[in-house]
């Protein structure tokens, strides 16, 4: 474990440093206001090595914000994150949303503007592969397809033992409540708890939140699914008495949202996820 350092710039996405013998990764990077601090914080770990490897949970701002001056400090690493994230990376569109969401995002926590940054830096360098394996050396990351929040989203494995579970499973806010992510399928998102939950990790790290407590982890599967599922029942039963798809958003945010997801998430991406995982919800009872 005193090979994984948080690095994490700011708030409102993390970041983790893997040093290995030979090679060194980082799992996701945070947003891009908070860029500065990121490479501040990966400098001092690495003194003489470099950054090789750089790997994206999936394709959101605030888990990828900060790749292009990232690039910018080590040109020679390289971006590794799912096919459809390249896909996804590759639409106007989406960029755009992107330095939106980030602009909106610097803002919020008060940091100066946005550095200028190309979006053609934004990008996946190298598709990853659910059961790829990356060898740092001494340690070794395997890749493990776990989609749900997108269709994108990985999670990464570390020496068989320590997973950076994606946000597939939900996030937990510095509570301890769980919040579901399902924006693209309910039934992917539980498939792929149980799939962390098979592979019985001895240390977990939650998106958004970091290392979990040995305390906490023991209950932590579960609570995930517990979690999308209070938050179907929730959405099915508002839809059966008759509130509309704006109703049921005003309603989860006063139910669901506590005083730290506030703090950490804006407004405008709270409401995005949680009028995604309304419509899944509704989509998949018609099937
Ligand atoms: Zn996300």
């Amino acid at each position: 474990m005193d090979k994984i350092m948080d690095v994490t710039g700011g708030q409102g996405g993390n970041a983790f440093l893997i040093l290995g013998e030979e090679k060194t990764a980082l799992v996701d990077c945070g947003m891009a206001y908070c860029a500065s601090n990121l490479i501040s914080n990966i400098k001092k770990i690495l003194k003489k090595k470099t950054l090789n490897v750089i790997l994206i949970s999936h394709s959101h701002y605030d888990h990828i914000g900060a790749i292009p001056c990232l690039k910018k400090e080590w040109p020679n690493s390289k971006v590794l994150g799912a096919e459809y994230a390249k896909r996804i990376l590759n639409r106007s569109n989406a960029l755009k949303t992107i330095r939106s969401l980030s602009t909106q995002a610097a803002k919020l926590f008060d940091a100066e503007d946005l550095k200028e940054y190309d979006d053609a830096m934004m990008k996946v360098d190298h598709v990853i592969c659910d059961g790829d394996i990356l060898d740092l050396g001494d340690l070794y990351i395997q890749v493990i397809e776990t989609p749900g929040h997108t269709k994108c989203s990985l999670s990464f494995l570390v020496n068989n033992e320590i997973l950076f579970a994606s946000e597939s499973t939900g996030c937990m806010s510095k509570s301890g409540k769980i919040y579901p992510a399902f924006i693209t399928s309910s039934a992917a998102a539980l498939d792929s708890i149980h799939i962390c939950q098979k592979i019985n990790p001895r240390v977990i790290f939650s998106p958004h939140f970091g290392l979990l407590k040995a305390s906490g982890a023991s209950d932590y599967w579960r609570n995930c699914i517990l979690a999308v599922k209070e938050t179907k029942e929730f959405v099915l039963r508002l839809s059966e008495q008759g509130y509309t798809e704006k109703q049921i958003l005003v309603q989860y945010e006063k139910m669901f949202r506590d005083d730290h997801s506030r703090l950490e998430q804006p407004m405008n991406a709270f409401i995005l996820n949680a009028q995604s995982m309304i419509k899944t919800v509704l989509r998949e009872k018609c099937v």
